[in-house]
């Protein structure tokens, strides 16, 4: 195993950042193995977090591929007791819920208490929530659909906790769509499609997630339809989730479309400025991540696409803060999210920044490339070549090249001085963060 793992390293230095390379893997020490097991010490819970969220599933597959067999990684912190931590013959992944009579499919943390409740999800949370409290009774269905990483999965998974808190003895099912046809396929296969039937038939509670993925399976189509009818006469809850609002799903029969549409019908839109904040906030403080507050309104305005991303970046902004031992600030954060960042900025171009820069200080883009040295020109000059170094990937010679034939050490020395004064002159910061943000969102 320590020569697979040696070798491994060696593929994966080529298939991971190198920033994350030397920070998170270069700093992982195998310390046990057993059968297939590979027990690997890391250096903080911050840093499994983060090497979980990314890259398990690449070490798992490289390793696997140096072995020539199924390999699995198990991370602990420093110092943890290997005992415990390293069952000898855990079949998979942990199930998701040991503390129950019943395997509920469920997945722990996805609770309503770290929800966080905004303008855009309010309708949905309220309805899940009258859900949680009389199932069967009101909405049934209930269809929540919604972009990806924006809390469906969270939402229902919530829905299921709180009925069972509240009604321990029913039997609640959560599972992927995925899941239920691979379910029926083996039982298809195995000729055991009476045991499948009355299994989801006795079910009071079937959460089923992206439903837009029974999107022309047509077995498994019919084979849901029947179940559907059989727990919704029997006033069993339903619960489903998709990305797409039912009429919009493809090659969906139309009796299910029909049915999907009796009950209650509620979206998930992304999550706005405030809310993006007070999710970063509540998940700071999950993770015992100390995150200042102008940093988590840089994160919330640089990555709104969806939920899923905030998390990750902050993760791995935590993750790093936490190896370096450094403090989160903005600099820090935009040094670690560079590329993340970078990719959202890339429709950003030395000309759209030129343009921007002429009007905010109202000058010419002539007057940017001309050899005029006056402070009025000079100054909005240096701006807009400090931006594009912040913004593009063009080089110091390029930058120059684009404004007006400038020696690469004239913009080199124009971002310090922009960078100086930005630091010194508050008003000066705030005239660039207005371009900043006036670039970002024509971006
Ligand atoms: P979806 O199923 O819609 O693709 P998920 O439910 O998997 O999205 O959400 C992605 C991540 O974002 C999860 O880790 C989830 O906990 C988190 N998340 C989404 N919305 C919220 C919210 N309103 N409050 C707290 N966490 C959220
Ligand atoms: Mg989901």
């Amino acid at each position: 195993m320590q020569q697979a793992w040696k070798r491994s390293l060696e593929i994966l230095r080529d298939r991971i950042e190198a920033q994350d390379y030397e920070n998170f893997i270069s700093r992982l020490h195998p310390v046990a193995a057993r059968d297939r097991n590979l027990l690997i010490e890391a250096p903080n819970r911050l840093a499994i977090d983060f090497i979980t969220q990314r890259y398990l599933n690449l070490m798992e597959e490289v390793l696997s591929q140096t072995v020539g067999a199924p390999v699995r990684v198990l991370l602990q912190p420093p110092g943890a007791a290997q005992q415990e931590l390293f069952p000898l013959s855990v079949p998979a992944r942990p199930p998701a819920d040991l503390s129950r009579k019943r395997p509920s499919g469920l997945i722990p943390k996805y609770t309503f208490a770290n929800f966080v409740v905004g303008a855009s999800n309010q309708f949905a949370h309220a309805a899940s929530k009258a859900v949680a409290n009389q199932p069967g009774d009101h909405y049934n269905p209930l269809f929540i659909y919604g972009g990806v990483g924006l809390g469906k999965t969270h939402l229902v998974n919530a829905i299921g906790h709180q009925i069972l808190d509240k009604y321990p003895e029913r039997r609640v099912l959560y599972l992927s769509s995925e899941s239920f046809m691979n379910e029926l396929i083996n039982a298809l296969r195995r000729d055991r499609m009476d045991e499948f039937k009355s299994r989801f038939r006795r079910i009071d509670v079937l959460i089923l997630d992206d439903v837009q993925f029974l999107a022309g399976r047509e077995r498994t189509q019919e084979e849901f339809f029947h179940t559907f009818n059989s727990l919704y006469e029997g006033h069993r809850q339903i619960v489903l989730t998709s990305d797409k609002f039912p009429k919009e799903i493809p090659d969906l029969e139309e009796r299910l479309r029909n049915r999907f549409e009796w009950g209650l019908i509620a979206d998930i839109q992304s999550p706005d400025m405030e809310t993006r904040v007070a999710i970063l906030q509540k998940k700071a403080e999950a993770e015992r991540i100390e995150l200042p507050h102008d940093v988590a309104l840089f994160l919330a305005a640089n990555i709104d696409s969806n939920v899923r991303e905030l998390e990750g970046s902050l993760t791995r902004l935590g993750a790093f803060a936490s190896l370096n031992k450094s403090e989160i600030t903005v600099d820090f954060t935009r040094q670690v999210l560079q590329n993340i960042l970078r990719e959202k900025d890339s429709t950003i171009t030395i000309e759209s920044i030129q343009k921007a820069v002429c009007e905010f200080f109202h000058v010419r883009p002539a007057d940017l490339r001309s050899k005029k040295r006056t402070r009025t020109i000079a100054v909005p000059r240096q701006v807009a070549m400090y931006l594009c170094r912040r913004y593009t990937q063009a080089s110091f010679p390029v930058i120059g090249d684009r404004f007006g034939g400038r020696d690469h050490s004239t913009v080199i020395h124009a971002t310090q001085v922009v960078d100086q004064r930005a630091k010194q002159d508050p008003t000066f910061r705030a005239t660039i963060e207005r371009l900043e943000r006036m670039l970002e969102s024509r971006g």
